[in-house]
């Protein structure tokens, strides 16, 4: 694998679905909550090693990787390692913003197909309570509405196993500097050649 090309590819691509769904609560007037990260805090947050390339390409390009390899091997955390806790509790944020994987990309306010193929909302739990949402509300705002699916298939056409074997995302981002780190190390090996 080209780490570099790779990265690259799936970054434009975070940062179009990063587009759509932010567009999309901006529409709707269903921001998040100001400096809130409680959603960071949920231990089943997950992603693929692959998804998690592109943070560990930067850390790889910041020369941290035996940093970043200690800490995801010794920590106890079971919420994502890179967040960073505010002053007051409950406040937060993502400390690799740029680089963050689908699912914290489109945890707040998506679209998902139901049973029937119906287009059905799903909001977060605190964004429903602050803007008093209730479901028949939902209901009558779904066009334009981005869906989970069609975004994983986008993933998918760049390499289906971005959204396969899905882990912890403190699992998936040891994986990803442990590929990264092995495959730029063959690779500058190679080149010295
Ligand atoms: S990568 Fe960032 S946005 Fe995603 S769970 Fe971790 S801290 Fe939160
Ligand atoms: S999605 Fe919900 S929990 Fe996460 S930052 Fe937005 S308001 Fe907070």
């Amino acid at each position: 694998m080209n780490i570099k090309e790779f990265s690259y590819n799936l970054q434009k691509l975070y940062q179009e679905m990063s587009d759509s769904f932010s567009s999309y609560q901006s529409s709707t007037g269903w921001s998040c909550l100001p400096s809130c990260g409680k959603c960071c805090l949920n231990p089943e947050v997950d992603a693929s090693i692959l998804e998690m390339i592109p943070m560990a390409y930067s850390i790889y390009l910041e020369g941290k990787v035996d940093e970043w390899l200690e800490k995801l091997q010794t920590t106890k955390q079971e919420h994502c390692i890179v967040y960073e806790q505010g002053l007051k509790e409950g406040e937060g944020k993502c400390g690799r913003y740029k680089d963050r994987p689908s699912l914290c990309r489109m945890f707040g306010v998506s679209g998902h197909y139901n049973k029937q193929h119906e287009i059905s909302l799903s909001v977060c739990k605190l964004i429903k309570e602050k803007y008093h949402l209730f479901d028949k509300e939902l209901k009558g705002s779904l066009q334009e509405t981005p869906m989970m699916a069609d975004w994983s298939m986008k993933l998918a056409s760049i390499n289906p196993q971005l959204i396969q074997d899905k882990m912890p995302i403190n699992k998936a981002l040891l994986g990803a500097l442990e590929k990264v780190a092995f495959t730029l190390q063959y690779q500058n090996d190679d080149s010295s050649h």
